[in-house]
């Protein structure tokens, strides 16, 4: 029995990911994502053509759930298949997105109502367990993405065909979050992500490489009177750079100076307390929600305080408006203070000119290089695992793509390697 795969998002960029497949009969469309700078989504219309019998969304990032409200009017009545942390922090995400667009767009430029996000229905399932979708004997399954709290990867099974799709996924353990598991047989088709596939550089690097060198950054500022501005996304990345400097903390490596965290950032470090179990953490297990952190308010922001401390800022690109953008103004004139990246940065943002020297700046200007998605030797792994007869690359640019083509080609000689265009139609 063939597999139908339709990209409704644009699979050769990230941003607007969503996935419609067709086994046995029963349609299923896995993420509806919204680009976070651009708005573009999915192909709404198409998918109202399509229609689906059920939806899952793997995690909660925007670019895989900025579009669910929009997504579920062409599919009423049905309920978004997700992990409980990923049903909490999707809702809080888009929550937080349509209050700040209510301000920059008034109500009617927005996306969605609020009365849509409220009627978002959930089936919500813990990892391991598998869900009948749609009337034809078609199941799936969701297993640990290790790339965010409550990540999942889906597998799909009926009509004797096995789909993994793994959607952003992460294979190691990391300060916060245990690696991705996988199923333990093979698989026909995969769905793959491609974020790292060019960036062979990483093969190398670990993560606890990467954490022992930032740790050792921040603790080297602090204990000179500096002060240490980490740009990070609200959503992962700042939890991680809790956990890592909690840990620090008790082996005595980073000294014990005031950390302000603030807006959804802060949110959603409360509220992953609630979530502990989905993170299956690893040792020594920090509960990030309880670390003493002070409130940054956008007066702190203005009047950064004197002396040691860590500011965990949105937004993670050091975007015009950000707090992220105000400290930095403070900061970049600081001998004594570090401005450190953890995170991807888009070419045309403040950021990234930032780190590129374009600015000129007296303070330590430093990069570490902490990911949540695989490296191109990871994927490969994944799929020598897996052993898919049809793999299907998505979310990454066309280097990504390719790069990771490649690779594949050469581990899986036999596997045919697939990269589907926005609106292609494959049968595999
Ligand atoms: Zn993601
Ligand atoms: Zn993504």
């Amino acid at each position: 029995m063939p597999l139908t795969y339709t990209s409704l998002g644009d699979a050769g960029v990230m941003g607007t990911s969503c996935h419609h497949l067709t086994l046995n009969g029963t349609r299923v469309v896995i993420d509806a994502g919204r680009h976070p700078r651009t708005g573009d989504t999915p192909d709404l219309a198409r998918l109202r053509t399509l229609g689906a019998d059920a939806i899952a969304l793997t995690h909660a990032h925007l670019d895989h759930c900025g579009a669910l409200p929009m997504a579920m009017r062409c599919l009423p009545g049905r309920r978004v298949l997700a992990t409980p942390a990923t049903a909490a922090l999707a809702t809080l995400v888009l929550k937080h997105h349509l209050k700040r667009e209510a301000g920059a767009a008034g109500a009617a430029g927005l996306p969605f109502h609020a009365d849509e996000l409220k009627a978002l229905q959930w089936e919500r399932a813990a990892f391991g367990q598998t869900r009948a979708v749609g009337r034809d004997g078609v199941t799936a399954r969701l297993f640990d993405a290790g790339h965010l709290l409550g990540s999942a990867s889906v597998l799909l099974e009926g009509g004797g065909v096995r789909v993994f799709a793994p959607g952003d996924l992460h294979l190691m353990d990391r300060a916060w979050q245990r690696g991705a598991t996988l199923p333990d047989a093979p698989v026909d088709v995969l769905v793959c992500e491609s974020t790292q596939g060019a960036n062979d550089a990483l093969d190398d690097v670990l993560p606890e490489r990467v954490e022992a060198a930032l740790m050792q950054a921040v603790g080297d500022a602090l204990r000179g009177g500096g002060r240490v501005l980490l740009p990070v996304f609200a959503l992962g990345r700042a939890q991680e750079v809790l956990a890592m400097l909690a840990r620090a903390r008790d082996r005595g490596e980073v000294p014990d100076a005031p950390v302000y965290l603030g807006g959804l950032a802060a949110t959603v470090t409360r509220l992953s307390g609630e979530f502990m179990d989905a993170l299956a953490l690893v040792e020594p297990v920090v509960d990030v929600s309880r670390f003493g952190t002070r409130p940054l308010t956008p007066a702190v922001a203005r009047r950064p305080p004197p002396g040691p401390a860590v500011f965990l800022a949105g937004s993670g690109m050091v975007v015009e408006g950000s707090l992220a953008h105000t400290l930095a103004e403070h900061l970049l004139d600081d001998p004594a203070a570090m401005l450190g990246f953890v995170g991807y940065l888009d070419p045309d943002t403040p950021g990234f000119a930032l780190r590129a020297g374009q600015r000129e700046a007296r303070c330590a200007l430093r990069q570490f290089p902490l990911t949540a998605h695989a490296r191109r030797c990871d994927l490969v792994e994944v799929a020598a695992r897996l052993q898919p007869r049809d793999i299907i690359l998505v979310h990454g640019d066309e280097a990504a793509r390719a790069g990771l083509a490649a690779a594949l080609g050469q581990a899986l000689p036999t596997a045919r390697v697939h990269r589907p265009g926005p609106r292609d139609v494959l049968t595999v």
